[in-house]
């Protein structure tokens, strides 16, 4: 039986996998050597035999290098039927602004440079004129998200002072975003009003002081409250607001730029709708139904958001260079409304025709049911949903793939090993099923293909 000296030095086990070396350095290689090298004479201390050990060296290194360059960021296939899943990154972005990005990558480019002039520009001014076109706002400022849109205004205008807000709007949207937590983070006292379900003027009315900074009204966009309900509206809130002379913020959420109902979604009020209403401020997010990159928008009076720009926490949560031109190039889009549907994928993924999605279904069931052996799989009706809290309760009518195999466990060990494929696919499983949800699905080939490997 071989003992130590079966095995090989570093070097000499270097020498013999060029090609090992060639895809992932010297150095990485060198390093992940001496660790299977040092488990290997551990082995042979067990009583394992080095001939066998020292054979088993190269495969096992092989896809442990492997296992070391494969990136855990690697595109996915969100058949899940939520179009925006903030845990699968929401909105996948329009060609333009994958363009945009990538030459902002490449080259420098007049961020923060009057090129007219030769002097100091600001990065937000490559944004505003637009953002002002599509609301009609007077003025916007543009941070890291939506979060921090609500963070940086309440933090300037509401710092050691009250901010007001509904008790029906106190919201948590997932993580760690809490309306209360947030507040008080941003130095500002929270001020509850009214009851769970219902809300009157003279709740608001009562409560303001002069110690009031400002009275906010949140866009409850992951729930509904239903049944005996009472709230004010932005229109009277900011009546309200103006008359008792205090600052009335609007956090819209999702925010879309586009009335919906266009593409025979449920209509949900547009930002242009939420300037009209007299808001001093509105706050939505880039990456929810706008269909860009992560982002928070502000919108508002000049002199507010001249002030907001003036708070050192602005500095902290400003866009990089690649996000600004990826927006730009997303709001761009939004000039031409005809063709957005097309041009938008988080449009396009929304507006697509049922019929459209069931005949791909019809097309893959045989064809998925060959590379999947010993499952059934069917055509089956879906529900899907916007997601990242953009109308929670409406389900969009959809079609898919109903997979199921032998075994009370099979729908999640299939899931798992979908989820384990080199390009993943994501389901979700309903009724002891794994479900494909197809809405979100591009060509035929882009599942086939992930499915055959
Ligand atoms: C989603 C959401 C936020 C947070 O926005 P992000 O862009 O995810 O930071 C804040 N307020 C409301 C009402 C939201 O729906």
């Amino acid at each position: 039986m071989a003992g130590f000296r079966a095995l090989p030095s570093v070097d000499q086990l270097l020498g013999a996998l060029p090609a090992l070396v060639e895809d992932h350095g010297r150095l990485a290689v060198t390093q992940a050597a001496r660790a299977r090298l040092d488990a290997a004479r551990a082995a042979i201390r067990d009583g394992a035999d080095g001939g066998v050990e020292a054979a088993r060296l190269p495969h096992l290194l092989a896809a442990d290098l492997a296992g070391l360059a494969a990136t855990r960021l690697r595109p996915i296939l969100n058949l899940t039927g939520t179009v925006l899943h903030t845990n699968l990154g929401r909105a996948i972005l329009a060609d333009q602004a994958i363009a945009a990005a990538n030459a902002a990558m490449a080259a420098p480019l007049a961020l923060e440079y009057d090129l007219a002039t030769g002097g100091r520009g600001q990065r937000d001014d490559h944004l505003r004129g637009l953002l002002c076109e599509l609301t009609g706002a007077e003025d916007a400022t543009i941070v890291n998200n939506n979060a921090a849109a609500v963070l940086i205004a309440l933090n300037s205008f509401g710092l050691g002072r009250d901010s007001i807000v509904s008790r029906g709007e106190l919201i948590e949207i997932g993580g760690s975003f809490r309306i209360p937590d947030i507040m008080a983070r941003a130095g500002t006292h929270l001020v509850e009003v009214g009851t769970t379900n219902r809300t009157h003027p003279r709740d608001y009315t009562d409560a303001i002081s002069d110690r009031t900074g400002l009275i906010l009204k949140v866009h409850t966009s992951n729930y509904r409250i239903e049944g005996f309900t009472a709230e004010v509206a932005a229109p009277d809130l900011a009546a309200l607001s103006r008359q008792a002379g205090v600052l009335m913020m609007n956090d819209l959420g999702a925010g879309s730029l586009v009335d919906l109902s266009r593409w025979g979604l449920r209509r949900e009020p547009t930002v242009a709708e939420a300037v009209t209403e007299g808001a001093d401020l509105i706050t939505f997010s880039g990456d929810k139904l706008l269909g860009g990159p992560q982002a928070g928008f502000i919108l508002g009076r000049r002199d507010l958001i001249a002030q907001i720009n003036r708070n050192p926490m602005k500095r902290a949560l400003r866009l990089d260079k690649i996000r600004i031109a990826a927006l730009e190039a997303t709001l761009r889009l939004y000039r031409d409304p005809d063709r957005l549907d097309q041009r938008l994928p988080v449009l396009r993924m929304l507006a697509r025709p049922l019929v459209d999605i069931a005949a791909q279904a019809t097309r893959l069931a045989p064809q998925v049911a060959a590379l999947l052996p010993d499952h059934r799989v069917a055509v089956t009706d879906c529900a899907s949903q916007i997601g990242s809290g953009a109308l929670p309760t409406d389900t969009i009518p959809s079609a898919g793939l109903r997979i199921n195999g032998d075994g009370g466990d099979a729908p999640d060990r299939l899931a798992a090993h979908l989820r384990g494929l080199e390009r993943p696919v994501i389901g979700h499983i309903h009724a002891g099923a794994l479900i494909l949800d197809l809405r979100c699905l591009g060509a035929d080939a882009d599942l086939l293909g992930a499915l055959a490997r």
